[in-house]
């Protein structure tokens, strides 16, 4: 490591990324309205009661033909809460199948069940046979039912019980009070568009709406909440902004409900690549997100570039976040990007996130101001514009005994900074570690002292961002680090 300068990087272009979460799918989950069509279900195996259940309470007409079925099945016609249940006590015929929407076979006979489901397709219907996924369009998954509002889980018959046990985590997860929230949802949803036409404030509005419906989910939704959530929208400011958004050290758990909430409203996510991709999974499907690469390292994007990009979106009226890592408040040249916003006369706001420092923090369950090991704490950087170890630190605070010291951006100018900090004064046996990748899966921590951590980071080879963490607050983690080797899983 040396404090040579580093070149000037070659500037990249904000670019497209994919939306979030778009993975490889093992069945196209699609929702089939039956109300008020015909759907035939032929025969009576095991199966067969529930499927009928199902399809009437979807408001279809079934038609069953059974030649012989089972006292259950004979059941169910009196048992249905909606749609209409028909049994035959008979064969089915291909004649009977005409004008099916819908076809499930569900009989013993392999043969038989070929020919149902050759006579269905025939005729036009989407088809099902029980048991016999390979003759099946459509296959049911399990459902958790707050109708209008339903959830379809599938594992594509690779576990049956791992989905039995989503479905119950979701049944808990879901109250039934949303059932009525859905429903008024779609009642109220012609009022709403009719008094709003553009589409920021019809949304504004369903936010409020399903805030309103989590916040209290088993209260019947009134008139009154329509006239008051109608009211807010009115009031609430229109056109686009900007929001920078603390993305945290990378464990998305560590978001807060603001971030989240941000989130989930940005028409537009401009992220640097040190925020973490799982955190992008918390943005709405229709979001754009684009990487405007930041790195400490490699190209970037320029800062102008990206304050340009960020005021012509949030003018055009999209809601703009703005996702940094950690905190964008700390080392996030946030500084700019407020000011480039005020300029343009463009709302900004900030949500804070966790620090690098305080992810890794945590992760060590050590205090960073234990008071019988440190009076102050500071952050410094470990770099100036240039890349080089900055001339200007304030080298006689660094080698305050009585502080705490986190450095930011350590990696290239480690070995200069640490020298330093011990020719102005630092006791060279000053506990020290580099945390890489604090709160990820990765996280890893080189332990050491400020004379010898920089060859032992030499040494361990590690990756991924890093954070340089000096002071006798950490005495208690270099203790472990003499006994166990240099590299050190947290
Ligand atoms: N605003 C960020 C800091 C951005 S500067 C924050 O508050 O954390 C970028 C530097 O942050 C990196 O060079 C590294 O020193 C540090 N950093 C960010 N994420 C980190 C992580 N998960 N682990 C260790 N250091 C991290």
């Amino acid at each position: 490591m040396t404090d040579t300068p580093i070149p000037l990087r070659a500037a990249r272009a904000p670019r497209d990324t994919n939306a979030a979460g778009l993975e490889p799918l093992a069945v196209l989950p699609v929702f089939v309205p039956l109300r008020g069509k015909r759907v035939v279900l032929a025969g009576s195996s095991g199966g067969a009661p529930w499927k009928v259940k199902v399809l009437a309470a979807a408001g279809a007409r079934v038609d069953v033909y059974a030649p012989e079925p089972g006292e259950e099945l004979r059941a169910v016609p009196a048992e249905v809460v909606d749609g209409h249940v028909t049994l035959h006590e008979r064969a089915w015929t291909p004649d009977d199948l005409w004008g099916a929407a819908f076809c499930v076979g569900a009989m013993e006979d392999e043969t038989d069940a070929v020919a149902f489901v050759a006579a269905a397709r025939g005729a036009g219907a989407i088809v099902n046979a029980v048991d016999r996924p390979h003759l099946c369009d459509v296959k049911f998954g399990a459902i958790v039912n707050r109708s209008p509002l339903v959830v379809g889980i599938s594992t594509e018959g690779a576990a049956p019980v791992f989905g039995q046990t989503v479905r119950a985590r979701i049944e808990a997860m879901l109250p039934r009070g949303f059932a009525r929230w859905v429903a008024a949802a779609r009642d109220w949803r012609g009022r709403v568009t009719g008094r709003f036409h553009g589409f920021a404030e019809r949304r504004v509005f369903w936010e409020r709406f399903t805030d309103r419906a989590f916040a209290e989910p088993d209260r019947a939704p009134g008139e009154a909440d329509l006239a008051e959530l109608l009211g807010e929208t009115e009031a609430a400011p229109k056109g686009g902004a900007v929001t920078l958004v603390g993305a945290g050290p990378g464990d998305a758990e560590l978001l807060t409900l603001k971030a989240l909430r941000s989130l989930r409203n940005a028409d537009v996510i401009l992220y640097d690549d040190l925020v973490a991709p799982e955190i992008l999974d918390y943005a709405r499907r229709e979001a754009r997100t684009m990487l405007v690469g930041k790195t400490g390292h490699g190209p970037s994007c320029r800062q102008d570039d990206i304050n340009a990009l960020m005021v012509q979106l949030a003018r055009s009226g999209k809601q703009v976040v703005r996702l940094k890592s950690g905190d964008p408040l700390v080392f996030g040249r946030a500084g700019e990007e407020i000011e480039a916003c005020r300029v343009a006369g463009v709302p900004v706001t900030v949500v804070p996130g966790v620090s690098a420092a305080q992810g890794a923090a945590a992760s060590l369950g050590l205090s960073l101001t234990h008071r019988d090991a440190a009076r102050r704490l500071q952050y410094v950087t470990g770099h100036d514009r240039r890349g080089a170890l900055p001339d200007d630190l304030n080298w006689g605070a660094l080698a305050d005994p009585s502080v705490t010291t986190v450095v930011y951006m350590p990696k290239r100018t480690l070995r200069a900074l640490l020298a330093r900090a011990v020719a102005e004064g630092l006791a060279p046996s000053t506990p020290a570690l580099l945390v890489f990748n604090a709160t990820r899966p990765s996280q890893q921590a080189v332990r050491g002292t400020a004379a010898n951590l920089a060859d032992r980071v030499e040494a361990a080879g590690l990756d991924g961002p890093a954070l340089l963490m000096v002071g006798t607050v950490f005495a208690e983690a270099a203790e472990v680090a003499r006994e166990a080797p240099a590299r050190v899983a947290i």
